[in-house]
């Protein structure tokens, strides 16, 4: 019997086996996609291996048809699936999916694609029309020109909502080919490479052990720890243009391409239509398109997020991870894969080398530099001399003394903000927080808003109708009443601030200025935020107040001044990262304010002055900060000294997820005491209830990552119904 492992798109499935009948006379090859039955229905797989076996017991079944001769998924991008699939313990149907493009379950190429535009009758009835076909005639009447229905998908809108649209003759579709320039809607355009200017000293140096590296064609990791505005794209550049000499392809990974639509279009200017860009503003069939582009070996660059590591590449040369350190490079769902670490080993397998950059390294990549397995190479200075920004720092209880304790911006920021506006010059305001207030509370009796899915406050955002309190977890909303639900009182009061409040209170305090707002709320919109970083980088706007959003990799040389209105937000949580995450936060959002020719000031806010990690980032000196956070996970054993996997049980009862977790922590104690490693827990997860389900988490640390993967594999296998409540994070980012 001639037998095929297949990867199907089915949650947490290890690959299943099945005969190839004689009706199909070859066998298909690693990486065609088969259809297969499962169950009742068919589905669309991959054959990921020849290797399969039976005991004797099982009969397979037969696959019913092999929709490719050569193979979709080339075979490497088929073995770094099986691998994040083991590594991550992750069905690898799962990773498989990541790797493939969309729409490729479809037998088909994916070429033409439903446009839905918005009718002039449609224009008209905006105000009559119920809330949910309303909400999608205001998404349609901000394109003209119509949106892929994929698209409309994407952002929740379901297909009966469009259907009765048009049935109302209030929208109509067409069948649009669909082959247009991904860059047409974004902001990469008008940005060009000055491919003549002279390199800085630094960063000719740094070129030229990189591009050695590079040279031997043998696997290398090399960490490009470049302060902030010390010219990091210049050097991917040129490396990148070596690479592409040499015949071979570059995949360049960046956290999220619409927060640094740069350095994707100085890529874009330098090579051309030789560039695939991948992101999730493109719609699936672009990204299809894309994909079949790289696919046929049309490509020389790839710019892409995390699942770009998957990319169709031949020969991949050099894989660059921008800004390595970026929290969003690890996907919160399975596979609950690191871009970052993906691309390591992906360039193993192809004798690549990984370059990772940023002026703020994860303590793992510092870890692996300052003991020699990474080449360390650094740009200590900015380009032409530039001063990084000074930092002040405010002590907010000072304020609170002096002007009471409902001071959100102190009077240092309000000088130095109207300072800067006199003069022309741009700020940036950060807190991470959004929303107008983190909680309302009855003054009367104290009743809080919680969320009644989630063990949280619900956050109180300003609508048109008035205020809505909404959870950030499950997106529950409810208005918030004008007296208290328990005692009638009409004393509600909002406690905390976030984004909205900041906004609105530099509105009030410089009605003159131009201000604009980034958050997760306000980009809702699709282009939304495109269009605010294009306004500020173009100089419509005065002052950007935003999230974590605004301290990204952007390059806007008129910003003089970067406020931090509370540097403490993350400081509190109960994540062992919270210093490192607080001081690449601080590092990073000072390191947007300067990068012109005028000098750059940072002014932070904060109740605790003397905290380490906002000392160092004060001073932006890394090599301290590493120092002193090294010695607190060595103290703690936390990564990078141990290796650490987060196992999370959901229940409907807490008793039921607390039982569940005491059975597995049980079944894992011999291999703890055997291998060894440490338990810890179980516990009520600091989030302990989720969207209605009760949280239970434990923990393993030791140094023998292989053999508690081992451990925990071995529990699932012995409790095997227990795994769809069970989620387990294989070096977790997030310990919440
Ligand atoms: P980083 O990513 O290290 O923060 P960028 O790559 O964004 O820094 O570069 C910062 C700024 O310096 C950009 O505006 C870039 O155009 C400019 N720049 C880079 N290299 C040079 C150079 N050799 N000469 C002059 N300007 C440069
Ligand atoms: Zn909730």
């Amino acid at each position: 019997m001639r037998l095929v492992s297949v990867a199907v798109p089915v949650p947490y499935l290890d690959a299943l086996t099945y005969s190839v009948p004689d009706s199909i006379p070859t066998l298909p090859v690693i990486g065609a996609r088969v259809r297969v039955p499962i169950g009742t229905r068919t589905v669309v797989g991959c054959v990921i291996g020849h290797d399969a076996t039976l005991d004797a017991a099982t009969t397979p079944r037969d696959l019913v048809e092999v929709l490719d001769e050569a193979p979709f998924l080339p075979p490497d991008v088929v073995a770094l699936c099986r691998w994040v699939a083991e590594y991550y313990m992750a069905g690898v149907g799962d990773a498989i999916m990541v790797a493939m493009p969309p729409g490729s379950k479809r037998a088909s190429a994916y070429k033409t694609q439903r446009v839905i535009s918005i009718t002039a009758h449609g224009l008209s009835a905006l105000e009559e029309a119920t809330r949910k076909q309303r909400e999608v005639l205001e998404i349609l009447a901000t394109a003209p020109a119509g949106l892929p229905a994929s698209d409309l998908r994407d952002r929740g809108v379901s297909a009966d909502v469009i259907r009765r649209l048009m049935t109302n003759g209030l929208a109509v579709a067409r069948s649009a080919p669909d082959e247009r320039d991904p860059f047409e809607r974004s902001a990469l355009q008008g940005v060009v490479r000055d491919a003549t200017r002279d390199l800085t000293g630094e960063q000719s140096a740094a070129l030229a052990i990189l591009g050695e590296l590079a040279d031997t064609r043998a696997f290398h990791v090399a960490l490009l720890h470049g302060v902030t505005g010390s010219g990091k794209t210049e050097v991917y550049l040129r490396l990148a243009d070596r690479i592409c000499a040499q015949g071979r392809q570059v995949l360049l990974m960046v956290p999220e391409i619409a927060l640094t639509p740069s350095v994707a279009a100085l890529f874009r200017s330098a090579f051309g239509g030789r560039v695939a860009i991948q992101h999730s503003a493109l719609s699936d069939g672009e990204r299809h398109d894309q994909w079949q582009r790289i696919r046929s070996g049309d490509i020389q660059v790839v710019v892409g997020t995390r699942s770009a590591v998957f990319a169709p590449l031949a020969s991949p040369g050099l894989i660059i991870v921008d800004e390595e350190h970026d929290g969003s490079y690890k996907q919160d769902e399975s596979p609950r894969y690191h871009g970052r670490d993906v691309a390591i080993v992906r360039a193993q397998a192809a004798g690549a080398l990984v370059v990772l950059g940023t002026a703020t390294p994860s303590m793992e990549t510092y870890q692996n530099a300052a003991t020699g397995k990474y080449t360390s190479v650094s740009l200590e200075r900015r380009v032409l001399d530039r001063p990084l920004a000074s930092v002040r720092l405010v002590n907010m209880r000072d304020e609170y003394a002096v002007d009471g304790p409902d001071v959100v911006i102190s009077r240092q920021l309000t000088d130095a903000i109207d300072d800067r506006l006199n003069r022309r010059e741009q700020v940036l305001v950060l807190l991470n927080r959004r929303g107008y207030a983190t909680a309302v509370f009855c003054r009367q009796c104290g009743d809080t808003f919680e969320c009644p899915n989630c063990s949280v406050s619900l956050t109180v955002h300003r609508a048109r109708a008035g205020w809505r309190a909404r959870c950030h977890y499950c997106n529950y909303a409810m208005q918030v009443p004008k007296t208290c639900r328990k005692c009638a009182a009409p004393y509600l009061e909002h406690a905390g601030f976030g984004t909205e409040r900041i906004e609105q209170h530099l509105k009030e305090r410089f009605p003159e200025a131009r201000i604009g707002r980034v958050d997760r709320d306000s980009v809702r919109r699709k282009g939304e935020l495109t269009r605010l970083l294009t306004q500020f980088g173009a100089g419509e706007l005065d002052i950007l107040v935003g999230t974590q959003m605004i301290a990204k990799g952007h390059d806007f040389p008129r910003v003089t001044l970067v406020g931090v209105v509370s540097a403490d937000v993350g400081l509190g949580l109960a994540d062992f990262r919270a210093s490192e995450r607080t001081f690449q936060l601080l590092t990073q959002v000072a390191g947007r304010a300067g990068r012109g020719e005028q000098a750059g000031e940072a002014i932070v806010q904060t109740l605790y002055p003397e905290h380490y990690s906002i000392q160092v980032a004060c001073r932006q000196d890394y090599r301290a900060f590493f120092e002193r956070e090294l010695e607190y996970r060595r103290a703690m054993r936390y990564p990078p000294m141990v290796a650490l996997i987060n196992t999370l049980v959901r229940g409907r009862t807490f008793d039921e997820a607390m039982d569940t977790a005491a059975a597995m922590v049980r079944h894992l104690e011999p291999a703890a005491s055997r291998v060894p490693f440490v338990i810890l827990g179980p516990a009520p997860a600091p989030l302990g209830r989720l969207r209605g389900e009760h949280r239970v988490q434990f923990f393993l640390k030791g140094t023998r990552r292989a053999q508690m993967r081992e451990a925990m594999k071995a529990v699932l296998a012995v409790m095997p119904d227990v795994r769809r409540r069970v989620t387990v994070d294989i070096d977790p980012l997030n310990v919440l």
